[in-house]
């Protein structure tokens, strides 16, 4: 079991005070907090060799390139890639999911398909929108059911040798629900599709290994990862990547420039554009090391720990619904309670120092399912106690008798 009172040492954050009360700190999905060793690498970045990549001859500019460049291989381990190639540094999930969409512009044509999920975050549905109004594809939504679980059967029925590409998140940002990608992965290549997962909800509780996974691409941000905001990669299968167009031109991803003609860089940097998020990026890496320094195995099994306490304490309160309740889910829960508006639950846990997030999260076909405007959602980290989890279930009592 992991020791926690130890572990929040390292999170500075954790020890401040939110309106004369101890932070409870509940809005993991949203963003993760930083450990001091990853505020330690980037204050040490700007310290001591802060210098453009890639590009100097300088002792700084090597040794910025080397950590930048480490970090990528860091990444490639974690997430299995079977080279460094495959890791594209992007400023997190959003910047890679769109890195594909558009790259995917020239082999689609009317009447091609797109699958995606009714579970997805705002960022998965617009760029996927986009490019469909580009090239004449159509938009498919494999459904969803009252649990919160994805129904594949109008998935498996529907596709067909115009499905191109087929995108998930692998974990739900509203519900938590860990989706069946792997299913999904196989049903979709069975048809020669593509697949994109959006892993920015799972990577923070699970090691997803994508030779393993056989997946075409998976994007992550570092942000909700321990990690700096601005900061994530992309994983893309040599193959794909090599066949895509580069998303943006400029310098760092060319190889050779003329007026006539240019020839683009190699990857991963064929698609990495400009001066990047460098010290993101060596933060990134960090991250990764302070994650797996604690055992991503030994996180899940407290995080799984935390939402069944968690869970059981939220159903004891009066008028308490809980949304989202698949077998496998990751530590979200996301409630509302009879009678009263989640925004007005949230601003009232705030004055107790409690944060977390009301709204639709981003996912606002999921609250239209619901029918509802939006929830109030604790996110739970490997740092969270169940003191907090107690204070978080007080709160939300309390809550309930002021407003009902
Ligand atoms: C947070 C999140 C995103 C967007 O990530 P950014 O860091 O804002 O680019 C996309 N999908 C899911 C499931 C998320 O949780």
């Amino acid at each position: 079991m992991l020791d926690v009172t130890e572990i929040r040492k390292d999170f500075p954050i954790l020890h401040r005070q939110v309106n004369g009360q101890p932070l409870v700190y509940l809005d993991n999905a949203a963003t993760s907090q930083t450990p001091r060793q990853v505020i330690d690498t980037i204050v040490d970045y700007y310290s001591r060799y802060n210098a453009n990549i890639h590009r100097g001859v300088h002792t700084l500019s090597q040794e910025a390139t080397d950590a930048y460049e480490q970090a990528r291989i860091k990444i490639q381990k974690h997430f299995g890639a079977a080279n460094t190639r495959e890791i594209i540094m992007t400023s997190g999930t959003t910047e890679g999911i769109n890195l594909v969409a558009q790259g995917f512009t020239g082999f689609l044509e009317t009447g091609d398909e797109i699958w995606v999920s009714a579970m997805e975050h705002h960022s998965n549905i617009v760029p996927w929108q986009m490019l469909c109004e580009r090239t004449g594809a159509r938009l498919r939504v494999i459904p969803m059911n009252e649990e919160g679980v994805l129904v594949l059967e109008p998935f498996k029925e529907g596709l067909s040798d115009r499905t191109k590409l087929v995108f998930c998140n692998h974990v739900s940002n509203a519900l938590g629900t860990v989706n069946p990608i792997e299913e999904i992965i196989q049903t979709a290549h069975s048809a020669g599709a593509a697949v994109l997962i959006d892993g920015a909800q799972a990577a923070p509780h699970m090691r997803a290994d994508m030779q393993k996974l056989d997946v075409d691409f998976y994007t992550v941000s570092a942000h909700k990862l321990c990690g700096p905001t601005g900061a994530g990669a992309l994983y893309g299968k040599e193959e794909w990547l090599k066949k895509l167009p580069p998303y943006q031109g400029g310098g760092e991803m060319i190889s050779e420039v003329t007026f006539e003609k240019t020839t683009y860089a190699a990857l991963p940097h064929k698609f990495e554009a400009g001066t990047p998020n460098i010290c993101g990026g060596i933060a990134f890496g960090a991250a990764l090391d302070y994650l797996n320094g604690i055992g991503m195995d030994q996180i899940a099994a407290y995080e799984a720990e935390l939402l069944s306490y968690a869970t059981e304490s939220l159903l004891a309160i009066e008028g308490l619904k809980i949304y989202g309740q698949a077998a496998r889910k990751t530590s979200v829960i996301s409630f509302n309670l009879e009678g009263v508006h989640p925004y007005d639950v949230g601003t009232l846990l705030d004055k107790m120092g409690i944060a977390v997030r009301t709204g639709h999260h981003c996912a606002q076909p999921v609250m239209d399912f619901y029918k509802i405007p939006g929830t109030i959602r604790a996110s739970f980290s490997f740092y969270n106690t169940r003191e907090e989890v107690d204070r978080l279930a007080q709160g939300v009592e309390k809550a309930r008798q002021m407003l009902s």
